[in-house]
């Protein structure tokens, strides 16, 4: 009989939360129990199967020495490697570090800052080693989810779509709350993948998937400022749970130059 693929799961600085949603897709996973063997999954299981692995998903940024380290061994471990949520593919809300000086906050958060062990940033796993696929989220979407494990396996490119939260909006036929109210939306430039959760609320998306596909940043903050939104909170609209996604990031810093 041929032998299942082996599927790992692993933790850097995060919340969990995306560790969590591979959890919560039980159904799913018994469904592909009999197709993969879970060899390393730490928050469901005990058991360790040593690797080389087929597929790893990654959740969490880096931010420790140590933590550069294990990636690099994770990935010469991994035939493919998936990152998964926001800590994994822009650094997480930690990522906000990036835009302060680290040693300040070490002194005024810790009695004892000597103690600590910190990169000066945190960054996402594809800065550090090759990544075969992002999926966005915070947290990640289920279905997505499943159907980038079936592509590793069956060897297909995933069909996680990259287009924006906007397109989702008008297919549902939801009312666009930056044109009907002036609400600052950041739906035209945020990746697809939580079904129009905030808009279907009549309130503004703040950008938990991280950017679509090219996104027109520049164009969107511009929209912002004209809809009366003072630069500041345009610099914080794009430095959330993504600040160090490229664009997003880059976008920030703009508009922190205008301000
Ligand atoms: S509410 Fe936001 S996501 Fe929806 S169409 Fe308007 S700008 Fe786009
Ligand atoms: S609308 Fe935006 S902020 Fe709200 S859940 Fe979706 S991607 Fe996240």
């Amino acid at each position: 009989m041929a032998r299942k693929p082996k599927l790992a799961v692993w933790k850097f600085a995060s919340c969990d939360g995306c560790q969590l949603s591979v959890l919560s897709c039980e159904d799913e996973l018994l469904t592909l129990a009999n197709q993969i063997e879970i060899a390393y999954f730490r928050e469901a299981s005990s058991t360790v199967i040593k690797g080389p692995y087929d597929l790893s998903l990654v959740e969490g940024s880096i931010t420790t020495e140590h933590d550069a380290e294990r990636i690099q061994k994770i990935r010469n471990a991994s035939r493919s490697l998936v990152t998964l949520g926001a800590c994994a593919t822009a650094g997480g809300i930690q990522a906000l570090r990036n835009f302060a000086d680290i040693k300040e906050f070490l002194s005024i958060v810790y009695a004892k800052p000597g103690y600590i062990s910190t990169l000066e940033k945190s960054t996402a796993i594809a800065a550090h080693v090759k990544v075969d696929f992002e999926l966005r989220g915070c947290p990640i979407n289920k279905s997505q989810l499943i159907d980038v494990i079936k592509a590793f396996i069956h060897g297909r490119a995933p069909t996680v779509p990259p287009h924006s939260v906007c397109l989702d909006c008008k297919r549902k036929g939801v009312v666009c709350v930056m044109v009907a109210r002036g609400v600052a939306c950041m739906g035209p430039v945020t990746h697809t993948g939580c079904g129009v959760l905030c808009p279907s609320y009549a309130r503004g998306c703040y950008g938990c998937f991280g950017p679509k596909e090219n996104p027109n940043t520049a164009s969107l903050a511009d929209w912002f400022i004209r809809l009366g939104t003072v630069r500041d909170d345009v610099v914080r609209t794009f430095r959330n749970f993504n600040s160090d996604a490229p664009a997003f990031r880059v976008e920030s810093e703009r508009q922190q130059k205008l301000s």
